[in-house]
């Protein structure tokens, strides 16, 4: 069969470099011709946002955000950037913070220069969501997608450890998905399998010495390639199955991704020989799942759903969500039995081949 593919790259600019956050974002800002810049920023993350934006007028700094970007808090973002005659975004945190950027990019149609703190990736994709009623709606939208990213590892060293190895595991999460997910194809899961790489370099060693810089690095470098692959690749059945939890249940983001990966790897491996080959060959073995076991082991991992608040008497429930949003493009057919099993076996932890 011939090589046949229709591949979307997003145009975005990227600074990387640790310790140049604040020289890389006065650039930027310069460039843009940005006169009003509203920061948003959580109070936790208040003092990262102002070492970074030392370099440039800031007209407000902006805190009220929640996970998950709740509709009423992105409302509110809106009517401050409006009243306040803004015409450019600068988010600096985790992907809560760039998620409420991209909400307000939605309407008021401003740039957005993101600074990531964590390895969530939303920065390179045009994805937004927004939590109503405990549902999670998202979408894909060019006005979203940050205008530049200004990568700075120095910003990830306080990210807890244990934060870290789960904001990691979703990078991970965003390059196995990508591997099937409804527009996977050879250059996305090329930047995916040297994601993996990035990740298995830099996780273990970011999790042993959460200060070592070129750890960081690796890994902030390998959650960007993530990121990229799966705007272009879609969400395939990790992600569903991770979106629902997350937006019905409350269950925080990474953790989540973190516990539901081997699950799904081990769902899907065998119907898709060429993404397993791609990723175990990231993983330098023979079998994937085996791969994600060993890295898993050595980062001590988040395991299992139970722990993040999931009950056994919301399976049925989780099982009538997810299903008819698993994408058809996924290679092993999925059925109400075969959810429920996987959804078990990550609510109590049973790690598939370990
Ligand atoms: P988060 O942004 O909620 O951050 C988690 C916690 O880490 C917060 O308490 C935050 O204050 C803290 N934190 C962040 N950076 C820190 C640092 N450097 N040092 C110390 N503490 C720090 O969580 P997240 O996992 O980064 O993002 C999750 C959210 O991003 C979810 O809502 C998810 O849906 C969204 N997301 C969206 C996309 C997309 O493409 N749209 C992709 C990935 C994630």
């Amino acid at each position: 069969m011939g090589l046949s593919f229709n591949h979307v790259t997003l145009g975005q600019r990227v600074l990387f470099g640790s310790g140049k956050a604040a020289e890389n974002l006065a650039s930027e800002v310069e460039r843009l011709g940005a006169r009003k810049v509203m920061v948003i920023a959580s109070a936790q993350g208040r003092a990262t946002a102002e070492q970074v934006t030392a370099r440039i007028e800031v007209a407000r700094f902006y805190d009220d955000l929640a996970p998950h970007v709740p509709l009423d808090k992105a409302e509110k973002a809106r009517a401050a950037a409006r009243e306040g005659g803004i015409d450019l975004l600068v988010c600096v945190g985790g992907g809560s913070t760039t998620g409420m950027a991209k909400a307000v990019a939605l309407t008021c149609g401003l740039p957005i220069v993101a600074v990531p703190t964590t390895y969530a990736g939303s920065e390179a994709t045009n994805v937004w969501g927004l939590t109503e009623a405990s549902r999670k709606t998202t979408g894909i939208d060019e006005r979203v997608l940050p205008a530049s990213i200004v990568y700075d590892a120095e910003l990830t060293v306080s990210l807890p450890a244990a934060l870290s190895i789960a904001s990691g595991l979703n990078a991970l999460a965003h390059c196995m998905d990508s591997m099937w997910a409804p527009r996977a194809d050879p250059i996305n899961q090329a930047l995916a399998a040297e994601g993996i790489r990035a990740l298995v370099r830099g996780l273990p060693s970011v999790r042993a010495n959460p200060e070592q810089l070129e750890a960081r690095e690796q890994a902030l470098y390998g959650c960007y390639l993530s990121a990229v692959a799966f705007a272009s690749a879609g969400s395939g059945m990790h992600h569903k199955i991770c979106h629902v939890l997350g937006g019905r249940w409350n269950l925080p983001h990474a953790q989540t991704h973190a516990v539901v990966l081997p699950y799904v790897l081990a769902f899907n491996a065998a119907a898709a020989p060429d993404a397993a080959e791609r990723i175990a060959s990231a993983f330098g073995t023979d079998d994937p799942v085996a791969g994600l076991n060993g890295l898993r082991g050595t980062l001590d991992a988040p395991r299992a759903l139970k722990d993040y608040g999931l009950t056994a008497g919301d399976l049925d429930e989780a099982v009538r969500l997810i299903l008819p949003v698993i994408p058809e493009s996924n290679p092993r057919p999925v059925t109400a039995e075969n959810l429920r099993e996987l959804l078990a076996s990550a609510l109590s932890g049973t790690i598939p081949g370990a």
